[in-house]
């Protein structure tokens, strides 16, 4: 079995979500320090690992990064982690290609850090690679994610992957409580929210560019059917194909929910949480990683960039550090029924087919 699969095998073994990942944290330090790399665990006070390899030859310095939480599903009502997003196969292809980096020497100027990303999933992993300074004198930072087979089939891989901007508005509505009978001394939370949910959905952006805003929770109770009640809680989700079109969402949807919510005499306020910028790309990472895709799995491998309405804390990285050189590859695997299914499988022979195009784009900038 090739070492990706066996790594993956094992790491599929012991899902631990965001934060929580301390024996795969340990496991990926112990395995990079027996490669050769030198290894520091507790990035930025969390749980990141890095793995440093330094020619000794002037030269850029390049990021390899791989996340490695699970999600928490709920099982049989019982709460469960499961690497149903496939971070067990990055992290798999990040170390078997650290493993090779070494014993084939393809670093050969500049410095190499295979960084392993805690807390992808919960949107707060990249922060703490940031706080710990580890991307500092980083020029390229390479990123990877495994693709549901209707955009990518094994075989295959994007050369960029254009995630949307998304965050959660978490709304408090605050009314006034009152007898049933009485409403006119009320001021209906309830109704408050129902009407911010009508405002929101009346948002129009510019339809060329992809967007949506909808409610995803409502929770209303004042304990009993016989009175108005005065709080109410909401959730909306917004997406976004770019970071100008997220702005435009959230200040109309801020103002929609606000004024919606004072036209009944309550006040709403607003928290925006799991936010995520859009991935932004310079044009030469796409053209380098596309001919290492083509070099890896031949022109018919090769994919155009491809946009998804998910998000990715990895665009973080490029909204805190503009000057980094970034890319990201999606990669073909056979992935069903899709990512975040707790019943997700892929193909692990494809895990190779990511390995080598590390290997490659490893090879280009540090050989
Ligand atoms: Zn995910
Ligand atoms: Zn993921």
């Amino acid at each position: 079995m090739a070492r990706e699969q066996e790594i993956r095998e094992y790491l599929h073994t012991i899902p631990e979500t965001g934060f929580n990942e301390h024996r795969t944290a340990a496991f990926l330090a112990d395995a990079l320090t027996r490669a050769g790399y030198q290894v520091t665990t507790g990035l930025g006070g969390k749980t990141g690992v890095v793995g440093i390899l330094d020619s000794g030859v002037p030269g850029p310095v390049m990021g390899i990064r791989a996340d490695i939480d699970a999600l928490g599903h709920i099982i049989d009502g019982k709460p469960a982690a499961l690497h149903s997003c496939g971070h067990d196969g990055h992290m798999a292809m990040a170390l078997a290609a650290a493993e090779s980096i070494i014993r084939d020497g393809l670093v050969k100027r500049g410095r190499l850090k295979i960084i392993f990303q805690p807390a992808e999933e919960i949107g707060l992993g990249a922060y703490s690679i940031l706080e710990s300074g580890v991307l500092d004198d980083v020029d390229y930072l390479i990123g990877q994610h495994v693709r549901p087979i209707e955009e990518a089939k094994n075989g295959q891989a994007s050369p960029a992957m254009y995630y949307s901007a998304c965050g959660t508005w978490e709304v408090d509505i605050t009314g006034l409580r009152s007898h049933a009978a009485r409403p006119h001394l009320g001021h209906n939370a309830l109704d408050a929210a129902a009407a911010t949910i009508a405002a929101v959905n009346a948002i129009h952006c510019d339809p060329r560019r992809s967007f949506s805003i909808k409610a995803t929770r409502c929770l209303c109770d004042a304990g009993a059917t016989n009175a108005i009640p005065d709080i109410a809680h909401l959730a909306f989700d917004l997406r976004a194909e770019n970071n100008d079109t997220m702005q435009l969402l959230q200040e109309r949807s801020q103002t929609a929910i606000e004024q919606a919510a004072a036209a009944y005499g309550c006040s709403a306020t607003l928290t925006m949480t799991k936010f995520l910028p859009a991935a932004e790309y310079p044009e030469d990472m796409i053209a380098l990683l596309a001919d290492c895709i083509r070099e890896v799995l031949g022109e018919d491998g090769l994919l155009p960039p491809l946009s998804t309405p998910g998000g990715e804390d990895f665009c973080h990285y490029v909204k805190a550090k503009p000057e980094l050189k970034v890319g990201f590859f999606g990669l073909g695997c056979d992935l069903k029924p899709g990512l975040h299914a707790p019943d997700m499988t892929f193909d692990p022979a494809a895990l190779t087919n990511g390995k080598n195009i590390l290997l490659a784009a490893v090879k280009k900038i540090l050989g």
